[in-house]
């Protein structure tokens, strides 16, 4: 028994459900999840296939990145997870996905306009796309300066990690995040469901209108704030 078997446990199953619900191929990808009491996150170590994968494989690494417990080497977005974690102060998991999508749009440096409830339902405003790094960001130390390019990102749209628990990071892929682990997941698939709708409309209609603000209002606090009704 360890203090970290939680969130080793966390981990373990939100790695799993990134190939399971078809966001990976191979080793890429991977997800983290955090104890805020005791400062750590156990994240996927690097480059095992999920097959292989067990919540003991798990590495405990602190919010600077150090490993505190394991014998792998953890991930190569591990500094990227730390910066977020020290950062996201009230955030508890982190997924990283290459799904088809959501790196689509990523690729192609572009927000996600909303043109469609379902993304209202998760968000306000358009998904955003982090600009890419500067070249010294690249030589330098660059998991690190991704995380910064993530938090950049919202602070030059002025929005709130909490109100967007999602960001493309401008040739790359994208990143979630949310209370725990598994909701980071889910957020990594309904990003790549709202990226693929969202590339089907501008398929069929390349100068698709936005979603009406009457709309995005209506559908954002149905499912959130204090007069929410959506579930049970
Ligand atoms: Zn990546």
């Amino acid at each position: 028994m360890s203090k970290y078997d939680d969130i080793r446990q966390q981990a373990y199953d939100a790695n799993m459900q990134l190939p399971e619900l078809g966001l990976v191929l191979f080793t890429f990808g991977n997800a983290s999840a955090a104890d805020r009491n005791l400062h750590v996150f156990a994240i996927k170590p690097s480059g095992i296939p999920y097959k292989d994968l067990s919540p003991e494989k798990m590495v405990i690494v602190d919010f600077d990145g150090k490993i505190v417990e394991g014998n792998l080497r953890p991930s190569s977005d591990t500094l990227t997870h730390a910066v977020l974690y020290k950062n996201f102060e009230t955030i508890g998991g982190i997924a990283h996905t290459h799904s088809t999508y959501a790196t689509g749009w990523a690729q192609s440096l572009r927000d996600i306009p909303i043109y469609g409830t379902t993304h209202a339902d998760h968000t306000t405003c358009d998904i955003p796309c982090a600009a890419p790094m500067n070249d010294e960001m690249i030589e330098g130390d660059y998991e690190y300066q991704t995380g910064f390019q993530i938090i950049n990102a919202l602070r030059q749209r002025n929005l709130s990690y909490e109100d967007v628990e999602m960001v493309l990071v401008g040739n790359h892929a994208p990143f979630t995040w949310g209370k725990n682990a598994a909701k980071a997941v889910y957020n990594s698939a309904v990003l790549e469901e709202i990226a693929k709708m969202a590339f089907i409309t501008e398929t069929v209609k390349a100068d698709a209108l936005r979603l009406k603000d009457a709309l995005i209002k209506k559908h954002y606090e149905r499912k959130h704030g204090k007069n929410s009704y959506y579930g049970q």
